[in-house]
């Protein structure tokens, strides 16, 4: 089970999210302290299942088998891409057979192996988070392999295909699970505090994707110990597993935007058209938001873009954890982000436009020895009021949103509807 594929699926909304929620490493002292303390553990297992490995030819030979798959898989998915940042994968049908059949030290270093495969040949990322997946991997599948091998002898048994040994790898290969999914869980809450423990360890589909690795990897264990030339066989059908699974990434990858995770503007423009069509059929309500920080050049200006990037991540953190899971949040482009709330009405959406704008207004960044903090100003336009479509919402709201910055920034503003019997004052909910 790739601890990659963990972060990416915990974290809630996708690969690349959680590569963005990675800070830079010199500002956060306790995922640095964490990262390290992983690593070095995983030296040390390695340092003490050396000692106690006794070298066999059959497990070197089989280890290498499973490898060479692994490296097929790798190579036979390459050409597809991965998705930016981190992904998940089906590589652990290999890794889980090494952790059950073999001594843990084997389990240490397959992830090693497979790493290094994926930064030279798929994608060469940050080198920390690689030696971090590899550990912690390592560590997941080594404890699973001793505890296995502790209550199962001779761990070949399990191709005769009786109960007990097969129970016994089952329940390893939900201990390798647990663990991999906590390891990573702590490092991307650590990375980003505010992200929900819940959206970091759980998520239905990932869980899908846990019971299909897991089933595979018991039975290609299974098909090793029978002969280990059954894994020509366990090859294909896991190949194409993977690439369709790869394949479902890169689709919601290309919905999505990297650097903060939401939506990007073309999929919520899709997504924010959906919603209109159905309100105008049920005759709903349903606002729009256009949210822009303020001054925001000044903070690239005056501390860089990697901390105006780390900004824009965190007002999209709070945008996502504050608003319902049916709101439609996107980001348009550089500073400026989308929300459609179906069902809100005016008052609903003036609400939740002053409660985004307060709460991002408290935000702090910490940058070296302080704290950056932003304002945002917002436009708001409502279904029937400002537009019947998406293009006149839109073109209210940020009417709306140019009023908010002429009045002096860090505001809420509604567009002034001119009401029809001529002459008759202006409505305008401003203050
Ligand atoms: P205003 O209050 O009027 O909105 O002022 P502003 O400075 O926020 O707006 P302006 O349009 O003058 O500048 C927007 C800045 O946003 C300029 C651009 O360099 C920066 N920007 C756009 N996209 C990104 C990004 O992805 N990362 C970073 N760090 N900066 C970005
Ligand atoms: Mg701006
Ligand atoms: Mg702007």
């Amino acid at each position: 089970m790739a601890a990659t594929s963990h972060a990416s699926i915990r974290s809630g909304d996708g690969v690349s999210t959680l590569a963005g929620r990675w800070p830079l490493l010199g500002q956060r002292r306790p995922l640095v302290v964490y990262l390290c303390a992983i690593v070095a553990l995983d030296l040390a297992a390695i340092m003490v299942c050396a000692v106690t490995t006794v070298f066999q030819w059959r497990d070197m030979l089989t280890f290498g088998a499973l490898m060479a798959c692994g490296a097929v898989c790798i190579e036979a998915t390459r050409r597809l891409g991965m998705p930016a940042g981190v992904s998940r994968d089906l590589l652990s049908a290999w890794w889980l057979p090494v952790a059950l059949l073999l001594p843990p030290l084997y389990a240490i270093f397959a992830p090693i192996v497979l790493q290094v495969l994926l930064q030279m040949r798929v994608r060469a990322t940050v080198l920390y988070r690689r030696v971090f997946t590899s550990a912690a991997i390592g560590l997941a599948g080594c404890t699973a392999s001793v505890a296995f091998h502790r209550f199962v002898n001779d761990p070949w048994v399990l191709s005769q295909g009786s109960g007990p040994p097969i129970l016994y790898a089952v329940a390893a290969a939900v201990l390798f699970a647990l663990l991999n999914i906590a390891l990573i869980a702590i490092a991307a809450h650590t990375a980003d505090p505010d992200i929900a423990w819940r959206d970091v360890l759980w998520n239905r589909e990932s869980l899908m994707l846990d019971i299909v690795e897991l089933c595979l990897g018991v039975t290609v264990s299974i098909c090793c110990g029978l002969n280990l030339s059954l894994l020509i066989l366990a090859l294909p059908p896991v190949v194409l597993l993977q690439r369709s699974l790869l394949h479902a990434q890169l689709q919601a990858a290309a919905r999505t935007d990297a650097k903060t995770g939401l939506l990007n503007a073309a999929a919520w423009q899709r997504e924010a058209d959906t919603e209109i069509v159905r309100a105008r059929r049920t005759g709903g309500t349903l606002a729009v938001l256009i949210i822009d920080i303020d001054h925001f050049k000044r903070v690239n200006d005056a501390h860089g873009h990697l901390v105006g990037d780390q900004v824009l991540v965190g007002v999209a953190s709070t945008l996502r954890t504050q608003l319902r899971d049916y709101d439609v949040v996107g980001r348009f482009g550089g500073e400026e982000f989308v929300v459609l709330l179906p069902g809100a009405d005016g008052r609903e959406a003036r609400q939740v436009a002053e409660r985004l704008r307060a709460l991002i207004g408290h935000m702090a960044i910490p940058v070296d020895d302080h704290l950056v903090r932003v304002t945002v100003s917002a436009g708001v336009a409502l279904m029937s009021v400002h537009g019947d479509d998406l293009i006149d919402l839109l073109a209210a709201a940020d009417l709306a949103l140019y009023r908010a910055k002429e009045l002096g920034r860090d505001r809420v503003c509604i567009p002034v509807v001119q009401t029809p019997p001529p002459g008759s004052l202006p409505n305008d909910p401003n203050p």
